[in-house]
């Protein structure tokens, strides 16, 4: 059993609403993060680079839900 490893998906709050899933209904998810490359950023026409973004995925579907964060 590992602090750091969260196997069980659980619920998200997002500015104070309860993450559900578009697709499937699904109100569990795993949280993952991921490192935004320049591909990504300058596909957004973004100019920052080297972000992470947080991933909430459908623990059901497995639909996607990208965070930028602050
Ligand atoms: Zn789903």
């Amino acid at each position: 059993m590992s602090l750091f490893q969260a196997d069980e998906p659980q619920t998200v709050e997002v500015r104070g609403h309860n993450l559900v899933c578009p697709i499937c209904s699904n109100k569990h998810f795993w949280t993952r993060e991921a490192q935004l490359n320049r591909a990504v950023s300058s596909f957004f026409n973004l100019d920052w680079t080297d972000r992470t973004a947080t991933c909430f995925v459908c623990s059901d579907c497995t639909y996607i839900f990208w965070f930028l964060g602050e």
